[in-house]
């Protein structure tokens, strides 16, 4: 008969992995092991994440950090 009790005390305050819903360990926060922040990190790499925004039409020298704002982007 397995204890309920048992089943507890493997919880944690930790939240689960986004990966694959385990308990997440505080070495791997917020995920449960290397491997699932690994996985996490090749959809990045894979490209699975996609930022909703306007694309780049073409590619110019990354000289201004400094995001300009058009003036006539306010209130219509
Ligand atoms: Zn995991």
């Amino acid at each position: 008969m397995p204890d309920p009790r048992s089943d507890r005390a493997m919880e944690r305050s930790a939240p689960p992995c986004p990966i694959c819903g385990r308990p997440g360990l505080a070495r791997f926060k917020p995920f449960c092991s290397v491997r699932c922040a690994d996985a996490d990190l090749g959809q990045w790499l894979t490209g699975q994440y996609r930022v909703p925004g306007p694309q780049l039409d073409d590619e110019r020298e990354s000289n201004d950090a400094a995001r300009r704002v058009d003036p006539e982007d306010g209130v219509g």
